[in-house]
């Protein structure tokens, strides 16, 4: 009895706050009006009308049209605003302002309360008919339909503040073309160790720009879907899930609001919608939880810069580009670059240098991944050399990986890739799948490493500038699954092309591979100093 007593508290508190909520429906003196459609069982009236009126959130239905459209027998009391719905079998005693509601001899609560609206008491119409379901009529099945119509809410004479007149205007029913909305057709709900995860059947796909969200202090969440209408009982449920006390769904013109009523504080949200899955996949978080704040804090130790992944592209039965007028093959070149770095930095103690390859060898992209990862790698450098058709074409170009894919980005992922042919059966699995979970795991996990990869890509952009004789095409984005897997921050270099004479011709120089050499080792030590600053900031 003393909970009851602390939730009777509860809602009186909640009964004050509806009350401004009511006057602000006053003042616009507008609210669209639906009406209720009883499906199962069949009313005992042709079309009767039972009006509903939206206050605030919660869409209102008049319990005396209920009764009317039933034939039910009732027992009202104006004055003290208490009216008895004597279903077969069963007795209800609503009492306006009041949250509870009486089934028989059971004490029932509805999260609003009923009101009085133009001498018709009117209840939340979820959960009063979510109860009539459970405790009075098992095969209760109704719709709410949107007729067009509007409602003028006014203040009644005596002066009653839950005492207000509806009054039904005319309203052309000018639109409801429901060609070009999307029906949504089913929702589901997941409960998620870092929070919720919801899911959305429609019709047909959606664009990003046609969903908004938004919090609200008292823990509503709104997700508007433009373009898209529901059924609103299909989606209006309570209780779907242990993290949502209610959902109410509410398709207006050529848009539809879900409203979640949340019952944990969740901090971010984020929304799309997924092709393969034919879906809305909207997901709210849960604030991070002290443990994986304090993993976040003992990874910011681990992130100094102490081991360097030197990755020369190719090698073995793959050249790479080819080298024509008798210079090298881009295997050659990139080993050869690789290699020179490498002793540039093995002479400093701090670091420690990996090579995903050290001779002439074919290595699969999965397995340099694995080599860069396994061995904690803080940063991952992939060395090729570029080709084109057209043999005027040239200049260095840095790659960071995206999925934001420029035409240019596009092209040199796609060669770079190629090498997957080359690869046996075994090798393939290793990429299956790749363009939906691994990717979208990889770009998370790539978000994180993103603006350290652009630091390091702009550094070596620099350096290169300043230090090597070749034109300096920028830094660009793309695709490589080579960059995809590994956990670090990475960037690809294509150090020319081999498809313009005089710039292949360079990169046959050794003194040439010597300066790029050079200028990538300036510039990693550069990253370091930069990176290492930053962590000890941190710490
Ligand atoms: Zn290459």
């Amino acid at each position: 009895m003393k909970s009851e007593f602390v939730s009777f508290r509860r809602f009186q508190m909640r009964l004050r706050i509806f009350v401004p909520l009511i006057l602000i429906l006053l003042l616009s003196e507008l609210s669209f009006g639906e009406q209720l459609i009883l499906v199962y069982p069949a009313p005992k009236v042709v079309n009767p009308d039972i009006k509903v009126v939206d206050f605030g959130d919660t869409p209102y239905m008049s319990v005396v049209d209920l009764a009317k459209a039933y034939s039910l027998r009732t027992y009202y009391r104006k004055e003290t605003g208490k009216i008895v719905l004597f279903f077969p079998g069963e007795k209800i005693k609503i009492s306006s302002t009041s949250t509870f509601i009486m089934f028989g001899s059971k004490m029932k609560h509805m999260p609003q309360p009923a009101l009085i609206v133009d001498k018709d008491v009117f209840v939340p119409v979820y959960p009063f008919m979510s109860l009539l379901k459970e405790l009075v009529i098992p095969t209760l099945q109704f719709t709410i339909s949107n007729k067009g119509k509007k409602y003028t809410l006014e203040e009644s004479q005596d002066g009653s503040i839950y005492s207000k007149s509806v009054s039904r205007v005319s309203y052309k029913e000018k639109f409801l073309k429901k060609k070009g909305i999307v029906k949504l057709t089913n929702i589901q709900y997941e409960e998620k160790k870092n929070g919720l995860s919801i899911k959305i059947n429609t019709t047909k796909p959606f664009k990003d720009s046609d969903f908004s969200t938004f919090f609200r202090k008292d823990n509503w969440f709104y997700l508007t879907i433009y373009g898209g209408y529901c059924d609103s009982l299909t989606f209006s449920k309570i209780n779907p899930t242990s993290s949502i006390e209610r959902v109410e769904a509410i398709t207006s013109g050529n848009s539809v609001q879900i409203s979640f009523k949340l019952k944990q504080q969740f901090t971010s949200s984020d929304i799309h919608y997924d092709l393969s899955m034919g879906k809305i996949l909207l997901s709210l978080f849960l604030p991070l939880n002290k443990d994986i704040r304090k993993k976040i804090e003992e990874a910011k130790t681990t992130w100094i810069v102490d081991t360097i992944v030197l990755d020369p592209g190719h090698g073995g039965k793959d050249p790479g580009t080819p080298g024509r007028w008798s210079y090298k093959h881009e295997k050659d070149i990139v080993l050869d670059i690789a290699l020179r770095l490498g002793k540039l930095l093995e002479k400093r103690k701090d670091l420690k240098v990996v090579y995903t390859r050290k001779k002439d060898v074919f290595i699969p992209l999965w397995k340099r991944t694995e080599i860069a990862n396994k061995s904690g790698g803080k940063l991952f450098l992939s060395l090729h050399v570029d080709a084109c058709k057209n043999k005027s074409v040239n200049g260095i170009c840095l790659y960071l990986l995206s999925s934001g894919k420029s035409e240019d980005a596009i092209r040199v992922a796609e060669k770079e890739n190629s090498v997957i042919q080359l690869e046996g059966s075994e090798d393939k699995k290793k990429y299956e799948g790749y363009d939906d979970i691994s990717n979208i795991l990889a770009n998370m996990v790539h978000s994180i490493n993103m603006q350290d990869s652009e630091r390091f890509a702009e550094i070596i952009s620099k350096n290169v500038s300043k230090k090597v004789p070749q034109k300096n095409r920028g830094v660009k984005q793309a695709n490589f699954y080579v960059l995809v897997g590994a956990s670090m921050p990475k960037v690809l270099c294509e150090f020319g092309f081999n498809s313009n004479r005089a710039e292949a011709r360079k990169l046959n120089s050794r003194k040439h591979r010597q300066l790029i050499a050079e200028s990538l080792y300036e510039s990693i030590i550069k990253f370091k100093e930069i990176s290492d600053r930053s962590v000890a900031r941190t710490n």
